[in-house]
């Protein structure tokens, strides 16, 4: 079975389409059909991204996450990132639908180039909310652009998690889009599959658990994705990380998996 593969530059569009907003500027993709069939009309969005948590690393832990792999097998396609394959470049990818060379973000302090989704929704009267952890790109940038900045110190997902649904009791914003950093981070230090990696997986699992039946009985439409995957570095390499992402040295590092609820 050969599924299609959407560019990660669609979601902008699709999100943009399902609040009834008109699209960022730049985005250059058609809205994912497959998403809008089921998420059309919510009048909230929430993007919910597991940093790394990629097609390989997830096809790898499916059977210790039996709550992403539930929605998956429910909802399920494949996306490719832009390159290159590091965090800040393709959030904002999510959030412009641009590639790099448009949105100019190639690190989490610079300024975006073009139009974002935060933009979009501001015009349109509502408000935007965006969370992670501080020294991280939800912290940095996500939590810079957004109308509601949800930025966690010390770093730490389960309170990125609480502060997600914080925001969305209490300001209700129509668009909000979360950065879990812990899988990356870990993934770096021990490589993605590797048996110590056990415990991030199994905590992400639960803390996907925990964000998307808050938000779904908040009356938001989620959507779970990620921003890249990672490989493990071969124990040979002098390289002080276990884990890297670049799809120039391993393409599968640009594919990530995504479902969405409501
Ligand atoms: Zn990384």
């Amino acid at each position: 079975m050969s599924a299609a593969i959407y560019p990660i530059t669609a979601i902008a569009p699709t999100v943009a389409e399902v609040l009834g907003v008109r699209a960022p500027r730049c985005a250059v993709e058609p809205p994912i059909e497959k998403i809008l069939g089921d998420l059309r009309g919510a009048d909230r969005v929430a993007v919910l991204a597991p940093d790394a948590l990629g097609l390989t690393v997830w096809q790898h832990w499916r059977r210790e996450m039996p709550f992403l792999t539930g929605l998956h097998e429910r909802r399920h396609l494949v996306l490719r990132s832009v390159r290159p394959t590091m965090t800040p470049v393709n959030f904002a990818a999510l959030v412009t639908g641009a590639e790099l060379e448009t949105h100019g973000l190639s690190n989490k302090d610079e300024e975006l180039q073009c139009e974002s989704l935060f933009d979009v929704v501001r015009e349109a009267g509502g408000t935007s909310a965006g969370v992670g952890n501080a020294g991280y790109t939800g912290g940095r940038f996500l939590a810079r652009y957004a109308d509601l900045p949800g930025r966690v110190e010390p770093p730490d997902d389960d309170a990125v998690v609480e502060m997600t649904l914080r925001l969305a009791r209490e300001h209700t914003p129509r668009f909000i889009i979360t950065q879990l950093g812990e899988p990356d981070t870990t993934f770096h230090r021990v490589g993605p599959t590797a048996p110590e990696a056990e415990g991030v997986i199994r905590d992400t699992d639960r803390r996907v658990r925990r964000i998307v039946t808050g938000m779904v009985s908040l009356g938001y439409g989620v959507v779970v994705l990620a921003d890249h995957s990672q490989h493990d570095v071969p124990a040979e390499d002098p390289s002080e990380y276990r884990g890297w992402h670049d799809d120039l040295i391993v393409p599968e590092d640009a594919l990530v998996p995504c479902t969405w609820v409501r």
